[in-house]
């Protein structure tokens, strides 16, 4: 017997391959294929010893399951460190009662040669099986040995070219292309899931990393195989693809019940990692239905990556997997998406709508906020309040806001013949802030269509605010030295406060809708409007009230000093057409003021 500091150190090494539990590869089985015609014996293994049991990385001859550790014969050969040639087993005390032997797969011959890491832990056994006794001469045993050599050099090999992940240890996107292509050579056309973990949640990321210091990286792929293990008793690769991402393969159809079984794993992610590290998991999972053979790895892994972000956009752990409506949703999302990446490249679904700003101190309104419009050819009007939560965490993001800012500046700059000092809000999205491109596009935009920085506002909402603080204040920083106002939109949905907020660079906010609309009726949200409009203007900020519905509101956020109004009563969302009519025939509706 091993001492037990000496099998917990082989069965680390043995782990640390990552060969366990893995998919048959065609490398290996060349070389128990060559063994079997060279020896000419009916069954060859290349055979691992786990902690309880022999796993069969790749075999010829008949299958022979998995086997209890204390009978395999190969158990001997990695004790003993050394090749164990048995003649005839049912002659050999040592064997003649085992159930091997006694039963299929009526074992008489044995010939086992270690496989023996660099560092002198044996793994298994390449071995030869016989139904007959035989004997072994010294040049054949000499073979053998050579031949597991090989197989220990093909097993190393594996390791030293780039196939596990440097930090996690886990099979890299290289090892997940070979185990899918010779799954592909195997079981073409099957179906299968791709399972995709992202666990880069934008907003807790920096929580995780604030917490757990450099432990994080370590720390967080363990926490991720725990949650899939602990669901999925079936051992199964796990992959690190990419940085923050893991994934694997399910067989629908040997796998019963796999989406409630995602389902488990999606809660388990979200109790805390462990007692001593209280922080919970918030990954988003994509789940992507294929048949083998129709994608290649990269185009998985990338398909994953998008159905695990549109998982986070609409807000569910799980996008394709969990149940006929989220099925249903998931197709939905995905479809609304492909067709609004169209839409992008096609004249007159999309439009922009204009919604006035009403400055209470001069009466005027000198500011529009852009809205966009999706008029889909057989869906109809799309709301964006539909859409853009589900662009919002994916790259189409950048380019829709980039459609909006041309088209809103276009049309600003029509508008400002007429009415010079006329400016347009454009919403930004959390997404685009992250994208370094912005103030460059900023300023293009601004010289194409000769505008000064004054004619525009970017609009942000504060969750967009929060994450990868650092660069985000950097890129505000950036669009405020072009001069171009900023503004905190839907402001007191988040969680931030006045105070911090006060630390970005902007100048505007706009208090959220949900507050504004029941000011008649909710004498709560009277004291938090008029508190808030006091506390932005001690910060310096002007203030806008979205969501003015009926005289009544207009005339009591003007009374409480709030600069600006936006809401159906003052205006709705128009063609840029009907805005300079409106504009025109200044229609706008009268504010009685009312002191507080
Ligand atoms: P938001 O930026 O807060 O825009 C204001 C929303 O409130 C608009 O809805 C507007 O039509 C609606 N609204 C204005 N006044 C009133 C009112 O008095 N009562 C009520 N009940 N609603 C009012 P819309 O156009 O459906 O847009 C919804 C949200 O979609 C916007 O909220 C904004 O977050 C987003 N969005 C719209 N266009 C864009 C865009 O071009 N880019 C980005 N990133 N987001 C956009
Ligand atoms: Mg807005
Ligand atoms: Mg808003």
């Amino acid at each position: 017997m091993l001492a037990a500091s000496e099998e917990a150190e082989r069965l680390a090494a043995l782990r640390q391959l990552n060969l366990l539990d893995t998919p048959p590869s065609d490398e290996f089985d060349r070389l128990t294929l060559l063994t079997a015609r060279f020896f000419a014996v009916p069954v060859v293994l290349i055979a691992l010893i786990d902690d309880a049991r022999q796993w069969v990385k790749s075999r010829h001859g008949p299958d022979l399951g998995e086997i209890p550790r204390g009978i395999a014969f190969c158990s001997h050969v990695v004790h003993g460190k050394q090749t164990l040639v048995v003649n005839d087993a049912s002659e050999d005390p040592r064997f003649r009662d085992n159930p091997l032997v006694l039963g299929p797969p009526h074992i008489r011959f044995y010939a086992g040669a270690p496989l023996i890491t660099r560092d002198g832990h044996a793994l298994g056994a390449l071995c030869l099986i016989g139904h007959e006794p035989r004997e072994f001469s010294p040049s054949e045993r000499h073979t053998l040995e050579l031949l597991a050599a090989q197989v220990m050099a093909v097993i190393e090999l594996r390791q030293a070219s780039g196939r596990l992940h440097p930090t996690s240890r886990l099979p890299n996107a290289a090892q997940f292309g070979e185990d899918l292509a010779d799954l592909i050579r195997r079981h073409q056309g099957e179906s299968r899931l791709f399972v995709m973990i992202d666990i880069a949640d934008p907003d807790h990321l920096p929580t995780h990393i604030n917490l757990l210091g450099p432990r994080w990286e370590r720390e967080l792929p363990t926490a991720m195989i725990r949650g899939i293990r602990a669901v999925f008793e079936e051992k199964f690769p796990i992959y690190h693809p990419l940085s923050l991402r893991f994934a694997f393969l399910l067989d629908p159809s040997a796998t019963p019940g796999w989406q409630e079984k995602l389902d488990q794993m999606a809660s388990h992610f979200r109790r805390p990692m462990s007692s001593e590290v209280p922080v919970a998991l918030h990954p988003s999972i994509g789940v992507v239905p294929f048949r083998l053979g129709d994608f290649t790895d990269q185009a998985l892994v990338q398909r994953g990556v998008l159905a695990a972000h549109e998982a986070r956009a609409v807000g569910r752990m799980l996008t394709a997997a969990s149940g006929q409506s989220a099925a249903n949703d998931w197709h939905d999302a995905h479809m609304l998406l492909g067709e609004l990446r169209r839409a992008l490249d096609l004249p007159g679904q999309l439009t922009l709508a204009f919604q006035p700003r009403l400055d209470f101190k001069s009466g005027a309104c000198r500011a529009v906020e852009a809205l966009i419009r999706w008029n889909h050819p057989t869906l109809g009007p799309v709301s964006p309040g539909e859409f853009i939560p589900l662009v919002e965490h994916t790259t189409l993001m950048t380019d829709l806001t980039y459609w909006v800012m041309e088209a809103a500046m276009r049309e600003i700059a029509e508008l400002r013949r007429t009415e010079p000092l006329f400016r347009v809000s454009i919403n930004v999205s959390a997404g685009d802030l992250q994208n370094s491109d912005i103030v460059g596009r900023i300023t293009d935009l601004l010289r194409r269509y000769d505008l000064p920085p004054a004619a525009i506002e970017l609009e942000f909402t504060e969750s967009s605010l929060l994450p990868n603080r650092t660069f985000v204040h950097q890129q505000l920083r950036a669009i405020r030295d072009l001069e171009v106002e900023i503004a905190i939109d839907d402001f007191g949905t988040g969680y931030s406060n006045l105070a911090y907020l006060k630390s970005m660079p902007a100048s505007v906010v706009k208090l959220d809708q949900s507050f504004i609309r029941v000011l008649a009726t909710s004498a709560r949200d009277r004291a938090i409007v008029k508190a808030a409009i006091l506390m932005a203007h001690e910060l310096g900020y002007r203030v806008v009230a979205e969501g003015v519905e009926t005289a009544e509101i207009c005339a009591m956020v003007a009374g409480w000093g709030c600069d600006e109004g936006q809401g159906y009563y003052i205006g709705r969302p128009m063609t840029a057409e009907a805005l300079k009519l409106w504009l025109a025939e200044r229609q706008i509706p009268p504010v009685a003021v009312s002191l507080p």
